[in-house]
């Protein structure tokens, strides 16, 4: 029997405010455990929550992009559960009424054909706080410092139909929500983590199976891999006759499988009512057009005005732009040297990501400045150096040797252009190999690459390699 493979997504990004959803106390990263949470965080009686307003602007910025609807009436709501890391006995979230609604993404495809993905809603939550399993024995700690950090859920429609198109759909989302600045996308600090949900039907059947649902992946590898991991599993248990438990299921990255964390709990297991400590969040027209004002350039406006301006195929564009970070790296570039976009695109594609993969490094990270690539780019264009003592250049740069011009400079690496200096090694060369010579004569054309290696043999690398050719065809 042929399966078809049917996946939803919700995405917890970490909106990238100063403080916390409900109250003041700070949301910095990594800080020493219970230190940033305050009285409302730790729901201490007596204290009542106020929402901060910089997360109802981010949530309109993201529903304005994604053409949801913009609820003029949302409300939060207890969502109501027991755990350790949970001090209220409830998570302020919103259920019936979410703050956006309705909306769609367009993802780009590996084939570069588009497909729709449907945005269900969007809503405002608390995060809860963090339980830690391993550094304790046979104790678990808690850390409440995460307690109240603003959170915004998206949830997709189940319009994707295999691993791929989940992970195209959830970069085009990652690179989104950092355009637009709600949040930072730092995946390893868990600002934007996924559960992925997902069931099998047998091919042409209309009705849904069964789903999973696999909480909290935070790397887009990991997705991938619990995705078609999780479908394997699923097909194996539908024809050996089993049937799927609509379940819980945590990711194990180092097994690289699925285990079962608990049974599916249902909205109503929750107890969810309105939160009477809470206003009702009122949007009026206004604040949705002054924010429409200031919405940034999206991804997909980025990767069509990087094809317009500057000649870019669909493909080099849409992998500068999948990163902000990388996109304003590449124009950096671009603004200092006079070289045209494919040369620059040419070498942060190349060598740049090469380096950047291999040292596990993002590009803000890149010991090679964008000025630093420009400087190099230069010297290639004005042909100081040939492209492939550039790549020599480019490590020592990488080495923290300095800029292009200091390591030529100090390592002797300038091209040589003058005609007569090529000329007389050429004299060397021919006057060093006779018998090549009389092969090459005798009509052993293949011999020409034998000539160009030993010329540039002599030089280092150094002679411009054009000259080289036009020279050796007239002496030979
Ligand atoms: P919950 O909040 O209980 O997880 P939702 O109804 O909000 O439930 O659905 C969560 C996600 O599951 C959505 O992204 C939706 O697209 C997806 N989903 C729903 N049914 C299926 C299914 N049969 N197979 C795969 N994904 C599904
Ligand atoms: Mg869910």
């Amino acid at each position: 029997m042929e399966w078809e493979t049917v996946i939803g997504l919700e995405v917890h990004a970490q909106l990238a405010t100063k403080t916390k959803i409900f109250s003041g106390a700070a949301i910095a990263y990594g800080a020493a455990p219970n230190t940033q949470a305050c009285a409302i965080d730790l729901g201490l009686p007596g204290v009542l929550p106020v929402l901060n307003k910089a997360c109802v602007s981010m949530a309109i910025k993201f529903g304005l992009s994604t053409q949801c609807a913009i609820a003029p009436r949302s409300v939060f709501a207890r969502k109501n559960y027991f755990y350790p890391d949970l001090p209220k006995g409830y998570q302020i979230s919103q259920f019936e009424l979410p703050i956006v609604h309705g909306g769609k993404l367009d993802v780009q495809q590996e084939d570069g054909s588009i497909k729709t993905i449907g945005i269900t809603r969007a809503h405002l939550e608390e995060d809860a706080g963090k339980s830690l399993h391993e550094d304790f024995h046979g104790m678990s700690g808690i850390d409440f410092n995460r307690t109240g950090t603003p959170l915004l859920e998206i949830v997709s429609e189940p319009d994707m139909r295999c691993a791929k198109e989940a992970v195209a759909y959830l970069k085009a989302l990652h690179a989104l929500v950092t355009y637009l600045e709600i949040c930072d996308g730092n995946m390893q600090e868990g600002s934007f983590r996924c559960d992925a949900n997902v069931s099998v039907r047998p091919k042409g059947q209309k009705e849904f199976g069964t789903r999973t649902e696999t909480k909290n992946v935070n790397s887009f590898r990991f997705v991938e891999r619990a995705i078609n991991y999780e479908v394997e599993r699923q097909i194996q248990v539908l024809e050996s006759g089993g049937t799927i438990n609509q379940e819980t299921l945590l990711f194990d990255a180092a097994k690289g499988e699925t285990r079962p964390m608990r049974s599916k709990e249902e909205a109503n297991d929750y107890r969810y009512f309105p939160d009477p400590d809470l206003l009702p969040v009122i949007i009026e027209q206004q604040q949705i057009d002054s924010i429409q004002q200031t919405m940034p350039e999206l991804p997909w406006e980025k990767q069509h005005r990087f094809q317009q301006q500057y000649g870019l195929s669909q493909y080099d564009a849409n992998v500068l732009i999948s990163n902000k970070a990388l996109s304003e790296y590449f124009e950096t570039t671009l603004e200092q040297t006079d070289s045209d976009a494919k040369l620059v695109a040419n070498w942060i594609m190349g060598d740049l990501a090469a380096f950047l993969n291999k040292n596990n490094l993002s590009i803000e990270e890149s010991p090679v400045s964008a000025e630093n690539l420009a400087g190099l780019i230069k010297r290639i264009s004005d042909n100081t150096i040939s492209g492939k003592i550039a790549k020599t250049v480019f490590e020592a740069m990488w080495q923290g040797e300095g800029d292009a011009d200091t390591v030529i400079e100090k390592h002797g690496l300038k091209q040589i252009t003058d005609d007569s200096a090529i000329v007389a090694i050429i004299d060397q060369v021919i006057a060093e190999s006779p018998q090549q010579l009389e092969q090459y004569r005798a009509g052993k054309d293949k011999l020409f690459g034998y000539f160009v290696g030993q010329v540039m043999k002599k030089t280092q690398g150094k002679a411009n390699p054009k000259q080289v050719n036009e020279l050796l065809r007239k002496k030979l």
